[in-house]
């Protein structure tokens, strides 16, 4: 994760903050990662960080992206860290450009200690996903960290479509595992979590436990106070 804007302090290989600062308490159990969340837009990927990580955190207008993955939240868990970012340019490739970006944000992909992969159910007369699930899908064939599938939105599904959604992704895209949920009702989102910690690496947290998302996000809150201020 060469790309992410730096904190405070950093997780080093040995395991210790800059010189003169601690990092938070930690048990030597603790466990830390990077969780990548991807899906075509509208599938429901902010309204699950936001119950994730339990506050709203998502960033609703688009931002020019610099880095190759963005910090979208950070969920403090029970003994675990998870860092969830965004992979900018792996929705839409249509253009020769837009294929480049791709290449490199899979590259980017792979950086990732799990990849969660959003897409919606299938009708029971749907033999394959929808073209932009699928264009996703196959952006995600070639990764090779682990790739959790979400099927997001079952709460407009029935019990049929949700057993047929998941035999039939089953056989487009091998995963480690298959989520059936709703982000919006929060059902099944209890077993994803349950799920992301395994996914972690040992090591201490990346960030303090007072931050949710990234810095240019705290940045740019403390900028709309000023601006509120100077009013
Ligand atoms: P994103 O573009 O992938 O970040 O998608 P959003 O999280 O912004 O969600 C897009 C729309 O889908 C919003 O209107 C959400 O309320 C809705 N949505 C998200 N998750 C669910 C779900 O599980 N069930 C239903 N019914 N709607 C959902
Ligand atoms: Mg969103």
């Amino acid at each position: 994760m060469d790309a992410v804007t730096a904190p405070h302090w950093f997780r080093t290989p040995n395991a210790a903050g800059p010189p003169g600062q601690e990092p938070p308490p930690m048990g030597p159990a603790f466990r830390s990662g990077f969780v990548c969340l991807v899906g075509r837009p509208n599938v429901g990927k902010s309204t699950l960080l936001n119950r994730l990580v339990g506050r709203t955190v998502s960033i609703t207008a688009p931002k020019p992206q610099t880095t190759r993955n963005r910090i979208l939240g950070i969920k403090h868990g029970p003994g675990y860290q998870a860092v969830f970012v965004d992979t900018p340019g792996i929705h839409d490739a249509r253009d020769p450009l837009n294929r480049r970006l791709v290449r490199y944000a899979l590259a980017a992909l792979e950086d990732a200690d799990v990849v969660l992969v959003m897409v919606e159910p299938l009708r029971e007369s749907q033999r394959v996903p929808q073209a932009a699930d699928a264009r996703v899908l196959a952006h995600v064939s070639g990764v090779t960290a682990p790739r959790l599938l979400l099927i997001n939105k079952i709460d407009l599904a029935s019990e049929g479509e949700i057993l047929h959604s998941i035999a039939r992704f089953n056989e487009a895209g091998r995963f480690d595992e298959i989520v059936p949920l709703s982000a919006k009702s929060g059902r099944g989102v209890a077993r994803l979590e349950a799920l992301i910690p395994g996914y972690l690496s040992p090591g201490p947290p990346f960030f303090e436990p007072d931050w949710h998302t990234d810095q240019s996000e705290q940045m740019f809150i403390a900028e709309m106070i000023r601006q509120e201020l100077f009013r």
